[in-house]
């Protein structure tokens, strides 16, 4: 079966007019090649169900397009805003060095690492890598009540100090008397 549509260009005519230099000008529809109808195999429901099926592929296609290009986009703004984190805590860790302290002095900073040493006199001790506000790190054994003080926590505290022979940013110390831990008093 076959269907038989009036030509929605000339209106049945098989004739269309358009203008041309400011004239009228008349010739043969070439939508439907003069005859005024087409002939189609589908039923112009099937048609118009086929065009919507078309246009809604098309409309899927293009918001996949719009998402994959928002997500691409997201992410280049979410790379740009971690790379602008570190960089910021980079800076704020890591601000201009000075040499590490002689003496017994106050230090404060930040705890870098922690190590549970076993010794065959001392008992246990607790040792502690804390880099210092100022950008020097010290190694030593933590003072008994902050013993258990982990990785990233703030402390304070006044010991004797030895310089690195190696390393001016760098310092042993001994006999630590704590001052504060993570903002409280010990
Ligand atoms: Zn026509």
């Amino acid at each position: 079966m076959s269907y038989k549509d009036m030509c929605y260009r000339c209106n049945g005519t098989g004739r269309y007019r358009w203008f041309a230099q400011g004239q009228v000008a008349d010739g043969m529809c070439f939508a439907c090649m003069g005859r005024g109808h087409k002939v189609f195999k589908t039923s112009p429901e099937e048609r118009a169900k086929n065009r919507a099926k078309a246009q809604a592929k098309r409309d899927a296609q293009r918001a996949e397009r719009e998402a994959s290009r928002v997500e691409s986009a997201y992410r280049g703004h979410l790379t740009l805003y971690l790379y602008s984190l570190a960089r910021a805590s980079r800076e704020a860790l890591k601000p201009p060095r000075s040499p590490a302290p002689v003496g017994r002095v106050e230090v404060a900073g930040t705890v870098i690492s922690t190590r549970v040493v076993e010794h065959w006199n001392y008992g246990t001790q607790y040792k502690a890598l804390v880099e210092d506000d100022r950008g020097f790190r010290v190694w030593g054994n933590l003072p008994y009540l902050m013993h258990d003080a982990k990785k990233g926590d703030r402390v304070s505290f006044r010991a004797r100090f030895t310089r690195s022979d190696d390393d001016e940013f760098f310092a042993f110390w001994q006999r630590a008397h704590p001052l504060t831990w993570n903002g409280y008093e010990v």
